[in-house]
This record gives structure tokens, C-alpha cells and sequence, in this order.
């Protein structure tokens, strides 16, 4: 007996053959119209939330993963005047820091895109692993995010950058959220958004262009621009609690197409309207202040909220 052929998903638009199906959107696109959906995506989003203009320049946080090689891509499809940074932080396990450096490369040289990479065992004296023993009962993690931050703000100063974009989506914002929700975290919900404008000029800009494309539909656009990227996750990250939390997230959207969508929509538009209030305490080193709420660092130059060393400049300071 032969069975009849299985229905194909058609795409909304041309009932051609469907790559992807949306259900948040109630949209089943095919090749062509989910690469051209992507790129207006993005573009809403940057003209939306005032994230930069084609005149400026923007540096882009890469760090060989499928969201932020498909973010410089969507970014440089669209016209925009984007540099790489790739920091190699020194994870040697599994070779993880040399190989998306490589991926990084690869991908920058293949499109005749320039970028700059730093070194942080050789700029600084020591990898980002060698600090857990400085980082004074700080997670890995948070050391981590630490140096990026000054990494970032440091180019970004010195190149005359007017924003940083990472390739954060929607499913790392909505996971961002729920922890900073549970653990009521004010300063970080009053921050959390698809922009933290630049309080100060040694602290740039920082935009989320992708912040409206679901982990899956970035990872489909860059599986479909045919975008080679470390698959590995950092070994670090895996007893991370944001993969937990992403995971019950993931349950809770397949329950009811849209929850994680909504879950961030509501935060940033009620925080743009002015209904959802938080108050800001101060944030070790980049609280919502105005420039002249800082000091500056004696070894970095970089603003701080107390006097003498920053927060990353006491990273290297020997334990008490
Ligand atoms: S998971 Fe790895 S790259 Fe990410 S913050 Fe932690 S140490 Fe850094
Ligand atoms: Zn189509
Ligand atoms: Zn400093």
C-alpha cells in the first residue's frame, strides 16, 4: 500500500516549501522570505530602540558562536560600519579560546571584514581561568563578564566606537530577566533592555540587535548563510544556571508559543512607558549615572563609582 505523500509546511507568504515555522508569530517561512524577514527584524529593532545610525561606527562582539558571527553578518548585509573585537580569554580546555579565535578569523577574513583581537593572558598577565584565584570568591563567570566589559569599553574608547553590539537574543534576554526576577536584582532590571546608553565617554554604548529573534531562528539564519561557527559550548558554561533556566523557559514556550516573547516585551515597553519603575543601586562599575557620579581608575583611566582601583583593575591586585 502506498502512502500518500505528507503534506509539505508552506510558507505564509509564497506557499512555497517552508524551512521554519514560527508559531510565536503564526509565520512558516521558506528560504528567501526568512532571510529577508530576519534582516527587517533587525533593522526594526535598531531604529526602534535608537541603536545606532548608518553613520556610526560599531563595534561588534564576536566570539565565534552561530549569534554573534550571524549578528556581524545581518549588520554588515544591512549596510552598517561594523570592526570585530574577539577577546581570547585563555580557556585552553578542549582548545576552546584558540579555536573560535580561529572560527572568528576565518569568518572575518572570508568577507573581507577587519577586526582586532586581545589577548587577555598576554595583554594582561594572566587568562581569565588563572583569575578565579584573584577574583575573590567571585564566580568564574562573573570574572569573565568583567573583562569583557573593560575589554569592550577600553577598544571602544580607544578606537572612537560609538556602540558595542552583542549578539545576545531573545532567549538569552528572557533567561536574563527571570533570574534577575527571582532574585529581585532593581539595578539590573532597571538596566536590563535592548540598549544601556553610554553614562559616561570611556563607557560606550551597549545594543542588542538580535534581541527579537529567538535562539532557533538565529541559528537557522546562520545554518542557512552557510555561517561556520564553534558549536562547543564554554566549558565553563555548562553547570551554568542560565541553561537551566532557559530550559524551563523552553518548556514554558512550548506550552504556549510566544511566553518568552512576552516576558521581555513586557519589560521593556513598561520601562519605556514609565509603569515599571526599579530603583538602580549602584552596580559595581557600570551603574546608570551620570559622568560626573564617577572617579577614575589611578592604573586604567577607566570610570569607577569608588575611589582608587576599579573592580577590574583589583582583579589583579594579590588576595588580602
Ligand atoms: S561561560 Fe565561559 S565565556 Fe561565558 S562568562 Fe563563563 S567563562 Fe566566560
Ligand atoms: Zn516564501
Ligand atoms: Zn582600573
Amino acid at each position: 500500500m502506498t502512502r500518500p505523500p505528507r503534506p509539505y509546511m508552506k510558507c505564509n507568504l509564497c506557499g512555497g516549501l517552508a524551512i521554519i515555522r514560527m508559531p510565536q508569530h503564526r509565520l512558516n517561512l521558506c528560504e528567501e522570505h526568512f532571510d529577508q524577514w530576519v534582516l527587517k527584524m533587525v533593522q526594526r529593532a535598531i531604529e526602534r530602540h535608537s541603536m545606532f545610525r548608518p553613520h556610526e561606527r560599531v563595534l561588534v562582539a564576536v566570539s565565534g558562536g552561530k549569534d554573534s558571527l550571524a549578528l556581524w553578518d545581518i549588520l554588515t548585509r544591512l549596510g552598517y560600519q561594523t570592526e570585530g573585537v574577539y577577546i581570547h580569554l585563555g580557556i585552553t580546555h578542549e582548545d576552546y579560546s584558540d579555536v573560535s579565535q580561529a572560527q572568528v578569523e576565518a569568518f572575518a577574513v572570508e568577507r573581507g571584514l577587519s577586526y582586532q583581537v586581545v589577548d587577555v593572558g598576554a595583554t594582561y598577565g594572566q587568562t581569565v581561568p588563572d583569575l578565579r584565584n584573584t577574583g575573590r570568591g567571585k564566580h568564574l563567570c562573573a570574572v569573565c563578564g568583567l573583562v569583557k566589559r573593560h575589554v569592550m569599553n577600553r577598544i571602544a574608547y580607544e578606537g572612537g566606537y560609538d556602540a558595542i553590539a552583542t549578539g545576545h537574543q531573545l532567549d538569552d534576554e528572557a533567561a536574563i530577566l527571570l533570574q534577575n526576577t527571582l532574585h529581585w536584582r532593581a539595578g539590573y532590571l532597571q538596566r536590563q533592555g535592548p540598549v544601556l546608553p553610554s553614562t559616561h565617554p570611556r563607557l560606550a554604548r551597549k545594543v542588542k540587535p538580535l534581541c527579537t529573534l529567538y535562539e532557533r531562528e538565529t541559528a537557522a539564519y546562520a545554518l542557512m548563510r552557510g555561517i561556520e561557527f564553534v558549536e562547543q559550548e564554554c566549558p565553563y558554561a555548562v553547570r551554568a544556571t542560565s541553561i537551566f533556566i532557559k530550559h524551563i523557559l523552553n518548556q514554558l514556550e512550548n506550552r504556549s508559543p510566544g511566553t518568552k516573547r512576552q516576558f521581555y516585551d513586557g519589560l521593556v515597553r513598561g520601562r519605556a512607558s514609565g509603569e515599571l519603575v526599579f530603583s538602580a543601586p549602584d552596580i559595581d562599575d557600570e551603574p546608570a549615572l551620570a559622568p560626573d557620579d564617577y572617579q577614575t581608575c589611578p592604573r586604567c583611566g577607566q570610570p569607577t563609582l569608588s575611589p582608587g582601583l576599579c573592580a577590574f583593575c583589583r582583579l589583579w591586585e594579590p588576595a588580602p
